[in-house]
């Protein structure tokens, strides 16, 4: 191995018997490139992500993977992404991953939190702010936005939570108590209070968990929280923001914490004028509301026109460009700005936060 591991970090190793390991080595180098830095020698690699690291060595039988992380969620984060990558890759293959060091199977997630309801508000008619409260959010103030919340299948009975598996990944309780999981962004945190106020849209649906259980939320409500997760968005001097109502708590949250130096276009579609919110920044914002009109939602070309018209200007030496919104928007968007006009996939990204007529069960983000 070319490179040392930090010393105060926190460790797990994991000897993986593995058949095809140099070819799956291959393939978590491939595919780690999109989401990190690595590096690669003869029979090993060094991967670096925002939230921990890892070491790989492989021979003919067997893969041994060291993962390191400044604290216990980015060393959960490490184990979880490697095992389930190197399980995914084992073709034909289904190696036992135990791993050994910090963080033993069967204790609690590091990312997860229990979370109570304190109160429920109305943003408009169609967005509903749950404030939640629970222990030790500090972590949850970095590192990105985006919680994955976890909802009780009764409200009456005490819910059974994740923990953690021998091989990393979260180990879900099933049958009468199985979860249902919807991603969410953190609206706003307060971590000496340690509160979070998350938005959540009231969309169309028969079967809708996520909208219906805000609807319903009422204070004292438990649900489960695992994360941050998202990573933070690059430095630049002009923005340009695309979204949907799902990405307006995204977006208002990006736009509080931007610093006064630098410029931001947003485009918003919502549902009508009365879905419009205030927006606070320090930056100089263009702010541009879009409306449906009675359209359903994720049936528009709103956000691909309105990007058209603004363009990307080429005189930005630091420009960045952020969407989310439905699925097809997002291919649509992806296809102009990576396709037709070359944008460097440095300088853009485009979330799929969700899809029509598809659950997010079902949804790859
Ligand atoms: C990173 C990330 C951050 C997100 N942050 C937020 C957030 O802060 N607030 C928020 O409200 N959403 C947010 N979303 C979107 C949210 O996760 C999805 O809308 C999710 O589908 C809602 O789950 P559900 O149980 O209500 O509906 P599901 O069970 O997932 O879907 C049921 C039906 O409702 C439809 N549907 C889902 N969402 C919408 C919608 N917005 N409008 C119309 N129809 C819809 C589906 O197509 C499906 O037919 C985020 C998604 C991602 C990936």
């Amino acid at each position: 191995m070319e490179r040392t591991m930090t010393s105060s970090f926190l460790r797990a190793e994991a000897r993986v018997a593995l058949a095809g390991a140099i070819q799956v080595m291959d393939k978590l180098c491939g595919h780690f490139v999109e989401h990190g830095r690595v590096e690669r020698f003869e029979r090993s690699a060094r991967l670096d992500f925002v939230y921990g690291s890892a070491a790989v060595e492989a021979d003919d039988g067997s893969l041994v993977v060291r993962a390191e992380g400044a604290d216990p969620t980015g060393l959960a984060y490490v184990k979880w992404s490697l095992a389930e990558h190197i399980l995914g890759f084992a073709e034909g293959e289904t190696p036992r991953i135990s791993w050994t060091g910090d963080g033993a199977a069967g204790s609690p997630l590091p990312y997860f939190r229990e979370m109570r309801v304190v109160s429920t508000t109305n943003v408009t008619p169609r967005m509903r702010r749950v404030r939640l409260q629970g222990p030790d959010l500090a972590r949850f103030a970095t590192g990105g936005m985006h919680v994955r919340l976890l909802f009780p299948p009764k409200p009456d009975i005490a819910p059974q939570w994740p923990v953690t598996g021998e091989d990393g990944r979260p180990v879900w309780p099933s049958g009468d108590s199985r979860l249902v999981m919807r991603i969410y962004t953190i609206r706003e945190i307060d971590v000496e209070r340690g509160e979070i106020d998350i938005d959540f849209v009231l969309h169309e649906g028969d079967e809708t968990p996520g909208a219906t259980w805000a609807r319903q939320a009422s204070p004292g409500d438990i649900v489960g929280a695992m994360g941050p997760a998202g990573g933070e968005l690059p430095e630049a001097d002009w923005y340009l923001f695309a979204g949907d109502e799902t990405a307006l708590p995204a977006i208002s949250r990006i736009l509080a914490e931007l610093p006064a130096n630098c410029r931001a276009t947003v485009l918003l579609e919502v549902a009508d004028a009365s879905e419009e919110q205030p927006l606070r920044s320090a930056a100089a914002l263009d702010i541009r509301w879009m409306h449906r009109n009675g359209a359903p939602a994720g049936t528009t070309s709103l956000l691909e026109n309105a990007v058209r018209e603004v363009g990307v200007p080429s005189n930005e030496a630091r420009r960045f460009i952020w969407a989310g919104c439905e699925q097809k928007s997002c291919r649509c968007l992806k296809r102009l700005l990576r396709k037709e006009w070359k944008v460097p996939t440095s300088e853009h990204q485009v979330v799929a936060y969700w899809r029509t007529g598809h659950s997010a069960d079902k949804v790859e983000h």
